[in-house]
């Protein structure tokens, strides 16, 4: 071992979901929107003077944080943007969990969340889901030093209502709540309306699932005031010019792109209530999402079986190899073409 081995930092990365390189593919293996961004994005794209690429893009992306503060009815001093809500999450751990007191996270989430702990060395527990991978409220009712709730969750797809986001407040008074509602768009209350109530509350959503925006990476956090001020000191601490200038402009064109966000994200709500009898019907169990994905498993088939077959096919899903988990795929809503070509491999392999 060479001596300054011993001082490198040593994470285990979070695996993302893989991104094939084919020419034809149906790709329902990391949430993607399946529709393009807004008309209005493409515009915006076209009207990009490249000129300004030599010059720094604005710190605050004061464009972006007031076309978002708009959309919510909240102040610009109410929003943090990022790249991506992954960039708004770390951030967001390295701001507010340092009470050396252990945050709480359920056993099931969104794999990225003990990434961060890890690196960032902030104790973690990890209460677990119960039977039908439900969060138990109660599990958090213990003093900790954080809390992170995905709600909707991943990759179980399941709900909570904003009395159960309530109670996990009204216990964790003195700490940071995290909602992140990456999926919340797809037919979930936000928790957004709870931030004048709840000052440590810090609700985290994204573009890139019902916004038709991964590839450009935006996120953004609402919350108190001196949470996002908070943010923004350790963000000026690291990087001031995390956005780009092109992220910014087509930022604020997507999300005044009101109408084309309503009529995609109904598009996919519609497809997946299709989709959940399809595949009902051939024998698959799963909760009852409210996102752009479902949590599946096939009460004959296993789940590698399924996953290998549909790969065979060029057809992308999400396969798991962890404990609980290990006999689900987590199948993403695409267009309606795209899940009809789905079942039709399924049936028939499931009538073989
Ligand atoms: C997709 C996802 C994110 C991250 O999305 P970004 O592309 O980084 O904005 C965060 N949390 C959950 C639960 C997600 O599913």
């Amino acid at each position: 071992m060479k001596p300054w081995e011993a001082y490198i930092r040593k994470v285990e990365p979070y695996v993302p979901g893989e991104q094939p390189k084919l020419q034809k593919m149906i790709k329902l293996n990391t949430n993607e929107n399946p529709y393009p961004p807004a008309p209005e994005v493409f515009q915006t794209m076209k009207d990009i003077n490249i000129e300004k690429a030599k010059m720094y893009p604005d710190p605050t992306c004061e464009d972006l944080v007031k076309a978002i503060a708009e959309n919510f009815s909240v102040g610009a001093n109410q929003v943090f943007v990022g790249v991506g809500s992954d960039d708004v999450l770390g951030m967001a751990f390295l701001t507010f969990f340092n009470s050396h007191k252990p945050i709480l996270f359920p056993d099931i989430t969104y794999s990225f969340y003990d990434v961060w702990a890890e690196l960032y060395q902030i104790p973690y527990k990890q209460p677990m889901l119960d039977e039908s991978f439900k969060i138990c409220k109660e599990d958090y009712y213990i003093e900790n030093g954080g809390v992170v709730i995905a709600n909707p969750n991943a990759p179980t797809s399941i709900y909570e209502d904003l009395d159960f986001i309530k109670d996990i407040l009204e216990h964790n008074q003195d700490v940071i709540v995290i909602v992140d509602e990456a999926y919340i768009d797809f037919g979930g209350e936000s928790a957004v309306k709870l931030i004048k109530e709840y000052d440590n509350l810090l609700v985290v959503q994204t573009y890139s699932k019902s916004r038709s925006m991964a590839g450009m990476r935006i996120g953004y956090a609402i919350g108190h005031p001196d949470l996002i001020k908070a943010m923004n000191n350790v963000k000026y601490s690291y990087n001031s010019y995390t956005m780009s200038q092109v992220a910014i402009e087509t930022g604020v064109a997507a999300i005044n792109a009101k109408d084309y966000f309503e009529e995609t994200k109904e598009k996919i709500i519609s497809t997946r209530e299709r989709v959940k009898s399809s595949l009902r019907q051939l024998g698959f169990e799963f909760p009852d999402s409210r996102t752009n994905f479902l949590f599946v498993r096939h009460n004959l088939v296993s789940a590698k079986e399924l996953y290998d077959a549909l790969r065979e096919e060029n057809i992308f899903v999400r396969y798991f190899n962890k404990p609980r988990l290990d006999n689900y795929l987590r199948i993403t809503i695409g267009t309606d073409e795209e899940m009809d070509t789905l079942i039709l491999f399924l049936k028939n392999y499931l009538s073989r």
